[in-house]
């Protein structure tokens, strides 16, 4: 679909999370680290609605807590004390997580607040053992630029992260992990003026850019999140949450506006061909009988499992919950959504994609016959537990009637292609209250002033200097300020003696390309990446053969660059050694030289190469070719 974002009048805004990689975490003292291992430590907790000191309850944290999720935490010593379990009060908040997010906020023309006051936000999914996150404001109103753009920034802010989900719900327990807990996170949020999906990526990787000049901020898959709000006039507010990959920004901006304008459009049919909300009515038919010999798995297991098949009919709705609201996702996937978040089923059946899924023609005419549905009415049905199936249809309800009124707000998380899916209502006001057992953190003006002194270079001045000094084109040099390793490149290249289109081509491409083999870059440290290449320097190690050890040491972890280099047999060979395989191969291709005189060069460096590949470097190699070569051919 071909959108003019101008002429719909889009904007979207954006809220970026990043880890800092601070010494400990945000309000304890342990290392902001994740585990691998089995943890030490485990405690089951269920929800509970925190109410907020005003006495309100957030509807979307009501909501969670009803589903009577129960869950199991995890942790072991090293990442996590009894703050983290919410058997202690939190410690001060730390102060090099207030000094990196300051110094970010400066960079962007923000004014620090003069007391910092933590704040709760409620959250009870479970992600946080107290049921709120920890939350507060650094500084406001400051601004990037972005080409000729100015966006405004909202806030900069502190929080603290969450724990993360180790399995989904089985039956009525979830998993979390309790070590990312409390890992310090830096949140940046613009104004909604972003009016474009390109416009939306450049933004996210400017801010990225500034974050990354602190030198203070985590790596690797997981370590960013930002939140993106989109909305378009007749639309609503759409919030899609946690988005990792800024590549997929724009996509997910552009799937988001084709979505709110094809469930417009649904909306206008549907009221022009009578559908009405009074007409979707809380009637649900226990359909089991129609499938007692039916062919469908699904249906076949629940009925087996003494389960039932319930159906409720949408009035003129046929035809519709098959209509496309962004690729391979219709209005139908809407409400299975919905129908799975709020019932726990599996997902729904509807007549519009019958017949399907081994149910027959006549049992289609039969469900409809039974719940008296006539031929511009669409029925939807689930099969499962009797209080689920309930749950789920009146969901599907709920967003029927939404259907007919255009867009609802939602909360929405990414799916890996750039579609979203749904993930809860959008919270209420409610949500932020005082954290009492934090007291507020002055910023005084000489303390601004000190952070104001030793500012890091704004990229643009980065841009200019590393390709001025470095002699680097503008695209490497971007490219460097974009990847990962931007501030690790100039104190590699001048500890290690590689030139700088070498360690810059290792932190663009090569970087990349592991990645996209499935390597975890990200578990290669800082220190062990300056330690191959002052090994690639030194000439213990030949630059082709980094790839290869940084996918070793990203599978041995405490690992040195040596074991590296042992392990996998790289070791460079000497000048011996050298010669003895160089002399081998042209023993063996005598008549090879005889036949092309100078001209078997090619072929034989192809050959000693093969051999010695990131044992030994081109150069030699090719010296030793030559004069080798020249002997025998004189012989
Ligand atoms: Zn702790």
């Amino acid at each position: 679909m071909e959108i003019d974002y101008k002429k719909i009048g889009l904007k979207v805004g954006l809220e970026i999370h990043q880890q800092l990689d601070t010494s400990a975490k945000l309000f304890c003292s342990c290392r902001p680290e994740l585990f691998k291992e089995e943890p030490e430590i485990t405690f089951l907790r269920g929800l509970r609605p925190t109410q907020s000191e005003l006495g309100q309850v957030d509807p979307a944290a009501y909501f969670e807590f009803q589903k009577g999720v129960k869950v199991l935490y995890e942790a072991n010593r090293a990442t996590s004390c009894l703050v983290e379990m919410d058997e202690e009060p939190p410690h001060p908040l730390n102060p090099e997580a207030v000094e990196t997010v300051l110094t970010v906020a400066l960079m962007m023309k923000a004014k620090p607040v003069d007391e910092i006051h933590v704040m709760r936000k409620t959250v009870i999914d479970g992600s946080n053992t107290t049921g709120f996150q920890r939350t507060c404001v650094i500084a406001l109103d400051g601004e990037i630029k972005v080409g000729e753009k100015t966006i405004p920034i909202q806030h900069a802010g502190l929080e603290e992260d969450a724990a993360r989900k180790t399995s989904e719900e089985s039956g009525n327990v979830t998993r979390y992990r309790i070590d990312r807990l409390g890992i310090p996170l830096i949140e940046i949020a613009t104004a909604p003026v972003i009016k474009s999906p390109e416009e939306a990526e450049q933004v996210a990787l400017a801010i990225g850019r500034i974050l990354r000049t602190t030198g203070k901020v985590i790596r690797g898959l997981g370590t960013i999140r930002q939140d993106v709000n989109i909305s378009i006039p007749n639309g609503a507010l759409m919030e899609i949450k946690g988005l990792q990959e800024l590549d997929l920004v724009p996509l997910v901006v552009e799937y988001e506006v084709q979505r709110q304008i094809n469930l417009i459009e649904i909306a206008e049919e549907l009221n022009r061909s009578a559908a009405k909300q009074e007409n979707l009515e809380e009637e649900f038919f226990d359909v089991s009988p129609v499938f007692k010999q039916t062919k469908c798995k699904v249906i076949r297991k629940a009925l087996d499992a003494n389960q039932q098949v319930l159906a409720v009919k949408l009035p003129k709705f046929n035809g519709f919950l098959k209509r496309e609201l962004m690729p391979g996702f219709r209005l139908g996937t809407e409400m299975a959504d919905r129908a799975r978040f709020w019932g726990r089923v599996g997902g729904i059946f509807h007549t519009d994609e019958m017949p399907a899924y081994g149910i027959t023609t006549e049992e289609v005419e039969e469900l409809r016959k039974m719940v008296g549905a006539e031929d511009a009415d669409a029925v939807v049905f689930v099969a499962d537990k009797a209080e689920n199936t309930k749950d789920a249809l009146r969901a599907v309800l709920e967003r029927a009637r939404e259907a007919l009124k255009g867009v609802p707000a939602e909360t929405r998380a990414p799916n890996a292609d750039g579609t979203t899916r749904y993930m809860r209502p959008r919270p209420g006001a409610a949500r932020m209250y005082p954290e009492t057992d934090i007291p507020p953190i002055q910023i005084t003006k000489d303390y601004v002033k000190k952070v104001n002194m030793r500012l890091p270079e704004l990229p643009e001045q980065k841009l200019e200097q590393l390709t001025k000094a470095y002699k680097l084109n503008q695209k490497l040099a971007k490219q460097i300020l974009d990847s990962e390793y931007g501030e690790l490149f100039e104190t590699i290249v001048k500890e290690s003696n590689v030139s700088p289109t070498t360690v810059a081509a290792f932190m663009t491409e090569t970087a990349k390309a592991l990645k996209r083999d499935g390597v975890r870059v990200e578990n290669v440290s800082d220190n062990q990446i300056r330690e191959i290449f002052r090994a690639v320097g030194s000439g213990r190690l030949t630059k082709e053969a980094v790839p290869e050890i940084v996918n070793w040491l990203s599978q041995h972890e405490n690992s040195i660059v040596d074991d590296a280099i042992n392990k996998i047999g790289l070791k460079m060979l000497s000048s011996e050694e050298l010669e003895k395989i160089v002399d081998s191969v042209i023993e063996s291709n005598r008549s090879l030289i005889e036949e092309r005189g100078v001209n078997a060069f090619g072929p034989l460096i192809g050959m000693v190469m093969k051999e010695v590949r990131g044992k030994a470097n081109a150069a030699s190699v090719s010296e030793l070719v030559k004069k080798r070569l020249e002997r025998a051919y004189k012989k």
